[in-house]
């Protein structure tokens, strides 16, 4: 971790102690920033969010990643994950954004600029509630992954709901933010994200890592309350069938 990243994120003082642990940088603290309404958010050292935190335990414990090798495709790279895998020794890794500047490549993700079969592993974390045409995307990863390769998806999904929100002539930063909880979110998902995920033609399985933890643990690494409805830390593994 560098200085320039420690700065980034406030005066460590502040944050010695013991208490909490960030599992991406391995950190330990008293506290974490508050943010969002929501006490001990973001990882006072690699600036990790709770969903940061799940998403890489659970990449860290359930994908596999750290053995064999895998050519790997991460959208939207989260830094501190994108730094974890990329030092992994048979990892071939490419990340990719639409907007410049974030990740190695700049790339579409409802028209990848690759070839079918091109990875083992893609990566998607936060990104389809920001694409209007979602399951061109979906399509596109099922496209781009190797048969039998694996997508995992994460993004908020209100479980209170049967079916996603959307409304394409929702399209100002107010209307969206009221919609929809974010300002530059196009829709809400439902539980039928699932149902949409399979149209691609993937198998999927949804992984709720974060309730699959003791409360010891999920205390530990700050992760989302068990108990919340609206969630942004369900994984949604995504597996190409083989022929
Ligand atoms: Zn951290």
């Amino acid at each position: 971790m560098t200085n320039l990243l420690r700065r980034a994120y406030g005066h460590p003082l502040l944050y010695k102690g013991r208490r909490l642990e960030c599992p991406v940088c391995d950190g330990r603290f008293r506290r974490m920033r508050h943010g969002r309404g929501r006490r001990d958010v973001q990882c006072p050292r690699c600036g990790s969010y709770e969903r940061v935190r799940a998403l890489w335990l659970f990449l860290r414990e359930e994908s596999g990643l750290a053995e064999g090798s895998h050519r790997v495709l991460h959208f939207a790279p989260e830094p501190s994950i994108a730094a974890a895998i990329e030092a992994m020794p048979g990892v071939e890794y490419l990340s990719a954004d639409i907007t410049p500047g974030v990740a190695m490549e700049v790339v579409d993700i409802t028209a990848i600029p690759y070839p079918e079969d091109s990875f083992d592993t893609v990566i998607c974390s936060h990104v389809l509630e920001h694409v209007p045409d979602d399951r061109r995307a979906m399509g596109e990863v099922f496209r781009t992954l190797r048969p039998g390769g694996t997508a995992y998806f994460m993004q908020p999904v209100d479980f209170g709901r049967a079916e996603t929100h959307e409304d394409p002539s929702i399209v100002t930063p107010e209307e969206r933010l009221r919609a929809f909880n974010q300002y530059n979110h196009v829709r809400v998902y439902g539980r039928d994200i699932r149902e949409r995920l399979a149209g691609a033609g993937f198998e999927v399985a949804e992984r709720r890592y974060t309730e699959e933890l003791d409360s010891a643990d999920r205390a530990r690494y700050a992760l989302q309350d068990g108990d919340a409805t609206e969630r942004e830390d369900v994984v949604f593994v995504a597996v190409k069938p083989n022929p």
